[in-house]
């Protein structure tokens, strides 16, 4: 059975196989969108939105492998990253608040929580609330 070093190790790679395949989408529709339209770059324009959709469900899905949480107001739903924490009142222990990082939404299971990570979309810094 692999370690959790290796399974960690094993999807950066595979992060990085799919940020490649990403950026190989993004140049192949530059060129898409730069070539004169007709059926052929109007069919080449629907695998690649295919291409994209397939890549963003297989990122939520090594995410959720990870133990991650998924931001479901959206599909593809995207992969939910740290965004602060907040300190349980009874223990004092330190638990995380994740958010989405294309939405905004966060899962907070508490109303007072530090954020360490600029809301989706504000050029303010980080703050408490
Ligand atoms: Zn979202």
């Amino acid at each position: 059975m692999p370690t959790l070093a290796e399974v960690m190790e094993g999807a950066a790679a595979l992060k990085t196989g799919l940020d490649l395949v990403k950026s190989a989408i993004g140049l192949a529709k530059d060129v898409q969108g730069a070539l004169p339209a007709s059926k052929d770059t109007e069919a080449a324009g629907k695998a690649l939105a295919d291409a994209e959709q397939a890549v963003a469900i297989a990122e939520a899905q090594m995410g959720q492998v990870l133990g991650f949480e998924l931001c479901r107001k959206h599909f593809p739903p995207k992969v939910m990253l740290e965004v602060g924490h907040y300190y349980e009142r009874s223990s004092g222990k330190r638990f995380e608040v994740f958010g989405c990082p294309s939405c905004g939404q966060v899962h907070q299971p508490v109303t007072k929580w530090e954020r360490t990570v600029p809301a989706v979309g504000s050029d303010e810094p980080t703050g408490e609330l």
